[in-house]
């Protein structure tokens, strides 16, 4: 026993106080013996973010918004913690010493810096953060094999993708179906789209998440950011890559292979399990998370998505297509207008179209280096506050 306390994996968790970043405390503990949170890092909510370090009792923590600073620091300092704030902390927390493993759980544009910072440390990724590879797939895959850094994914799709690849390392990728639940407007028309409220959207029939990937799932925009994750993970061109509707969320994604095998992974929804891989890959632990029962599930069914009615998918496979900067441009598009949705400044439907405008106006770069990247985003960004108001 005490010898495998001395080889418990330090994590930092980014984002510790969202959906990922609690189920992620979750795992950690119900695994002591395997697990300890290093740092805890959050944007806003001081009182979570307190709550969870008197809990786990990391090394440090980080809160993004310096406002809560002096709060954060009030409750932990005596405690023995360390406490940071603001944008440079967040970035450089994961150099410490102490982190064996970043899992990446901020939500957008927000989780790429200190994704890439701790890649440039040599630090294993477990990754949620799906905007980081939208935005700069080339310069974060490129990075890491240059680092020599795995980089494990937590999204339940590629996660699935990864588990059937276990094995297959020789064995080329023929194509791969990233299944998507179709959200909750599946088999409705787009005027059906036009009136319909944030509560509504808000409303996912088989996930619990954070608000923004929510409003991804119900525009499937966020199968859109995913066939990109996709690209970037498994290296893959837009013919490899096909989105299939399964209502259930019981097969998380499919692997095909050049002699027509197909692996695919299932399991009920529940991100604690790819997150548990994630952080425990190659091994699998024990869990005690609720188990498949297929007398529960009768039929489990499958359907072409309907591109005319969620315009999402075409624009995201025409930027993974494009490249460049169009996928930075279209995600920054994405948050500014999901953001305005949440605060009824524009229609559901309008948050694609404003996604559409600013990818096709932006001007193009075939190669954007990092700071080209990081222009794109705030020229996006501006150019979406204006049309949304
Ligand atoms: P969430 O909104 O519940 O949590 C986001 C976390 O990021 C919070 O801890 C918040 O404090 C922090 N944060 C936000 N802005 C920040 C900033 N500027 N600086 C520092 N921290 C900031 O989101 P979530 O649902 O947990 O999703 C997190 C990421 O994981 C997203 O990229 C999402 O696409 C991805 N993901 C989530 C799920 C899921 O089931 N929730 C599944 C797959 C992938
Ligand atoms: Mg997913």
């Amino acid at each position: 026993m005490s010898e495998e306390k001395n080889n418990v994996k330090r994590i930092a968790v980014m984002g510790s106080t969202g959906s990922i970043g609690t189920q992620t405390l979750d795992v950690i503990r119900a695994n002591p013996d395997v697990f300890s949170a290093d740092v805890l890092c959050a944007g806003n909510n001081a009182d979570v973010l307190i709550q969870q370090a008197l809990e786990f009792t990391p090394n440090a923590v980080v809160i993004a918004n310096e406002k809560h600073y002096k709060k954060v620091k009030d409750e932990l300092f005596s405690k023995g913690i360390k406490v940071y704030a603001g944008e440079d902390s967040l970035k450089q927390i994961v150099e410490m010493e102490t982190v064996d493993c970043v899992l990446a759980a901020i939500v957008g544009y927000a989780g790429l810096s200190s994704t890439l910072n701790a890649i440039e440390h040599k630090k294993p990724i477990a990754l949620a953060n799906k905007e980081t590879l939208v935005v700069a797939g080339e310069i974060i895959t490129e990075a890491a094999r240059k680092n020599s850094v795995n980089l494990y994914p937590v999204d339940s799709e590629h996660s699935a993708i990864f588990q059937c690849l276990a094995g297959e390392w020789e064995n080329p990728i023929e194509k791969i179906y990233l299944t998507a639940s179709g959200g909750p407007f599946r088999g409705k028309s787009r005027e059906f789209m036009q009136t319909v409220k944030k509560e509504q959207a808000l409303k996912h029939p088989n996930w619990s998440m954070g608000a923004k990937i929510t409003i991804d799932s119900a525009t499937m925009m966020n199968k859109g950011l995913e066939i990109i994750e996709a690209k970037w993970l498994f290296h893959l061109n837009r013919e490899q890559i096909e989105v299939i509707v399964h209502p259930q969320s019981i097969i998380h994604s499919i692997v095909q292979f050049r002699d027509a095998s197909m692996k695919a992974q299932m399991g009920l929804p529940d991100m604690k399990l790819p997150i548990q891989y994630a952080l425990s890959y190659p091994q699998r632990i024990r869990s005690d998370f609720p188990r498949f029962d297929f007398i529960n599930y009768p039929s489990l069914t499958f359907e072409k998505p309907d591109t005319s009615a969620f315009p999402s998918l075409t624009l995201a496979y025409h930027c993974l297509e494009k490249g460049g900067n169009l996928p930075c441009a279209m995600n920054a598009a994405n948050e500014i207008a999901v953001n305005a949705f949440l605060n009824d400044k524009i229609s559901f439907t309008q948050i694609v179209e404003v996604a559409e405008k600013i990818v096709s106006t932006i001007p193009f770069l075939p190669k954007p280096s990092l700071n080209d990247l990081i222009e794109t985003d705030t020229a996006s960004r501006v150019k979406t506050k204006e049309l949304t108001g």
